[in-house]
């Protein structure tokens, strides 16, 4: 029996609702191929702030170095959108949490279901056969450059985009590395007719090229991305960017694989991996029960997949997600017209479906 150490951080909103079933899927995956699980919970984000005034409380960063990896659902509250002068906020749990643990890649599949393709308010044309991956720069950028504040009494207000040139490197060479194991084609987007920091982006990424001879680069504005992205998104396939236009193009990128409550990610770096869905805290339906956990339970895959060195678990997990769909089990935000009104269902009942399907997968591949 393998053993492995998770820390898990629920943090705000709808996290604890997605994380308990993240945990149940890995949880119950593992066993059929001897993995067990010790969960250590600790907290972030508005939640660690209420228990301790710390975002990021020293426990937590202590707690998830010395994990094998983390898993993470949300952070954000409302109370903070309506208190814009307070100078605590759970979003710097979740950044100094990132740089505590080195976590400079992030790394966003956008994985498509076909059973989803009508929950995508784009032409089944246009997004069937999309699989792209991207490389969004997890540590540098206009969040974290400094000067930022704000000036003449407040009435104005600055942030600074950094970027140095090892930052762009480490992470080019990554999305260099997936696109030669896949289709050989790299997008590098930035916005290199305006800014600086994006034109020593491109100098990086295109000084590269030679180590990567079989890797075609394509450097693309991020307005025109932006665009291409819903006009023909079978063009991609791996993408490296920047902090916040990772960020923005990922949450559009949602939107073809029909939910954000489908989007799982891995931020990589040195050591510890963290994995979490690309959705936040979603204050709107917290409690409610309808949250989509599929996201979540999709990162414990990527989590299997990239830091417990256990794919077949892995795999179980995407093979338990696909069966649901496949079943026609959806939660409200997949629902699509052809939905059975039976078969929409809550958070937990979603949950349950994905741990019976693990039973019945895995149970139909052990040898009588
Ligand atoms: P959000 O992702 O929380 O929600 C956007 C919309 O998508 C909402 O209508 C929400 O109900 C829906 N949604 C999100 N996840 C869903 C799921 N699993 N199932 C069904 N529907 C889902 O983004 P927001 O509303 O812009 O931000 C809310 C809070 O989350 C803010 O405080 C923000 O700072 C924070 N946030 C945190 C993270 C993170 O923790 N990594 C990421 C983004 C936003």
């Amino acid at each position: 029996m393998k053993q492995f150490n998770i820390c898990v951080l629920a943090g705000d909103g709808i996290g604890k609702e997605v994380t308990d079933w993240g945990v149940k899927a890995l949880e119950t995956a593992g066993r059929y191929h001897e993995l067990s699980f010790n969960f250590h919970h600790e907290l972030l984000g508005h939640a660690a702030i209420q228990a301790t005034g710390n975002p990021l409380p020293d426990a937590t960063l202590e707690r998830c170095k010395a994990s094998d990896a983390v898993l993470l659902g949300a952070i954000g509250d409302p109370h903070y959108d309506l208190n814009p002068h307070l100078k605590v906020r759970p979003e710097q749990g979740l950044l100094a949490l990132r740089k505590g643990l080195g976590l400079f890649a992030n790394i966003r599949p956008i994985l498509l279901f076909d059973e989803l393709l009508d929950a995508s308010s784009l032409k089944r044309a246009v997004i069937q056969g999309t699989d792209i991956l991207f490389f969004r720069e997890l540590t540098g950028g206009i969040y974290f450059g400094e000067p930022r504040g704000r000036k003449l009494n407040g009435t104005v207000a600055y942030d600074t985009k950094v970027y140095a040139k090892y930052e762009v490197d480490r992470i080019a060479r990554m999305a260099f590395e997936a696109a030669k194991s896949r289709k050989k084609i790299l997008h590098s987007v930035d916005k290199a007719n305006v800014l600086e920091s994006s034109r020593l982006w491109r100098e990086v990424v295109q000084d590269l090229t030679p180590e990567y001879p079989e890797v075609e680069v394509v450097h693309m504005y991020v307005d025109n991305a932006a665009m291409q992205l819903i006009k023909n998104p079978k063009q991609f396939d791996v993408v490296l960017t920047g902090n916040m236009f990772g960020d923005i193009l990922t949450d559009e990128a949602s939107q073809i694989a029909g939910s954000l409550g489908m989007l799982a990610s891995a931020s990589i770096g040195n050591e510890v991996g963290l994995f979490e869905p690309i959705h936040g805290s979603a204050p709107d339906i917290a409690g409610q029960n309808i949250a989509n956990p599929l996201a979540t339970i999709l990162s414990t895959a990527l989590m299997c997949n990239r830091s417990l060195n256990a794919p077949t678990t892995g795999q179980l997990i995407i093979d338990a997600v696909d069966a649901v769909l496949k079943a026609g089990y959806r939660t409200k935000d997949i629902m699509g017209p052809q939905t059975d009104p039976q078969k929409v269902l809550g958070t937990h009942k979603m949950g349950e479906q994905v741990l019976n399907h693990i039973h019945s997968i895995a149970e139909k591949n052990v040898p009588a």
